[in-house]
């Protein structure tokens, strides 16, 4: 089932769960007849451990629905005296042994501490004789050597994942439909550092199926977004209205022959139709367009593992890569308010003040008469302690142009 279902192995885990043993065989059997029709919705892979065929996102979604049952993709917790009876009945034990096995096996006979005292996790008995605490012990030593135990990013990473695991709305109208899809969405970063190549340095974004594209588009965080062109020793002020993400409002994605343009606003253009004229010149297969806020996920045709196309700032390109699509769990991020939900984002250096060597770069200055270099960083502060006085005139001759440092956005 793994070497078909590859990529859906999370489905199959989670909410292929089944009091039939005889089920996932016929499932076996009825997705090997399908994948050898041409026309599926259950994807197979194209290239093993790559890439998987083509399939409709709703299509697919509706093929789970119609093989589990209600129970298995309900976010409802199971009837704990109902599924051991279950259990029991399916393992051909007695009500009497189960009662035991539960007792001998439950939580509670798990001690390591005196049974009048009340249990303090974070200290390991001495001399331990139980593998996880040998290996916890080991760990908690280790991390006594350390300097510094955790750096911001793991803690910020540390309170999203604390935030959202699990995580259940205030109201109802925010809980996640039952049977809704989740996409893992990774988008790389522009290769336009060599070590990029290598590294391949993304964020990592699940969304659902009712999602638009344009959502998507709104939830990728790109410093080429975030720049600022221009001259401004005589207007720092004047710095954030020149936004090119307030500018340049254009963007497209590209999936499976289909360019979806961002037509959001009035400035937007259709940057796609450059490339489809140029490919309809040089007899490639023709390319269509579609609107990215008219495209819901489940309306898209993907593969899973394949990558696909954002581009925007006319030339900065990102590879997206969808990597799962799935049903929702009851353990998932239940609150619609936090998806687009960020689970990965790499980490980038941050350029420090030539000044201050403590705050992050804003300022480039070049041919600049205080500087110690040419071209020079500065923080904010630094900048215009040096280079303005008291009623912010500028001093002596210098260029200064905004600097966006794509690590501060970590
Ligand atoms: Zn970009
Ligand atoms: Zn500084």
């Amino acid at each position: 089932m793994r070497s078909l279902m590859g990529p859906f192995g999370t489905i199959i885990e989670k909410n292929y769960i089944t009091h039939d043993p005889q089920r996932s065989d016929v499932v076996i059997q009825e997705n090997m007849a399908a994948s050898k029709n041409a026309i599926t919705n259950i994807p197979d892979y194209e290239y093993t451990d790559v890439n998987t065929n083509i399939f409709h996102i709703d299509s697919f979604r509706t093929e789970w629905l119609n093989r589990l049952q209600p129970g298995d993709f309900s976010f409802q917790s199971e009837d704990q005296d109902s599924s051991d009876a279950l259990f029991a009945e399916e393992m051909g034990i007695s009500a009497d042994t189960m009662a035991e096995l539960k007792t001998v096996c439950s939580l509670d006979s798990l001690r390591c501490h005196p049974e009048d005292q009340p249990p303090d996790p974070d200290v390991v008995p001495p001399d331990p004789t139980l593998n996880t605490l040998i290996q916890r012990k080991k760990k908690q030593d280790y991390r006594a050597t350390l300097k510094i135990s955790k750096n911001r990013h793991d803690l910020y990473a540390d309170e999203l994942e604390r935030l959202t695991f699990g995580k259940k709305p205030e109201t109802l109208d925010d809980m996640v439909a039952e049977g809704e899809i989740i996409l893992n969405i990774n988008v790389y970063y522009p290769a336009i550092f060599e070590k990029f190549c290598y590294v391949r340095p993304h964020i990592t974004v699940l969304m659902m199926g009712s999602h638009t594209l344009a959502e998507l588009r709104d939830a990728i965080c790109c410093v080429s977004d975030l720049q600022v062109c221009g001259e401004f020793s005589n207007m720092p002020d004047m710095a954030p209205d020149f936004i090119s993400k307030d500018h340049f409002k254009s963007a497209f994605f590209y999936f499976e022959g289909v360019f979806y343009n961002d037509m959001r606003y009035p400035e937007c253009q259709d940057t796609s139709i450059t490339t489809i004229e140029w490919a309809k010149d040089r007899n490639f297969p023709t390319y269509t367009q579609a609107k990215m806020e008219d495209t819901r996920f489940v309306d898209l045709k993907i593969k899973v593992g394949f990558p696909y196309l954002y581009c925007h700032q006319g030339d900065c390109e990102h590879l997206v890569i969808i990597t799962d699509v799935r049903l929702t769990h009851k353990d998932d991020c239940l609150d619609k308010k936090l998806y687009p939900l960020l689970a990965h984002k790499h980490r980038v250096s941050t350029q420090k003040c030539a000044v201050c060597h403590v705050y992050i770069v804003r300022w480039v200055t070049t041919n600049d008469q205080f500087a110690p270099s040419n071209p020079c960083l500065f923080c904010d502060k630094c900048f215009r302690m040096l280079h303005f006085d008291t009623e912010g005139n500028k001093l002596g001759e210098f260029q200064a142009f905004p600097y966006v440092d794509r690590g501060a956005f970590n």
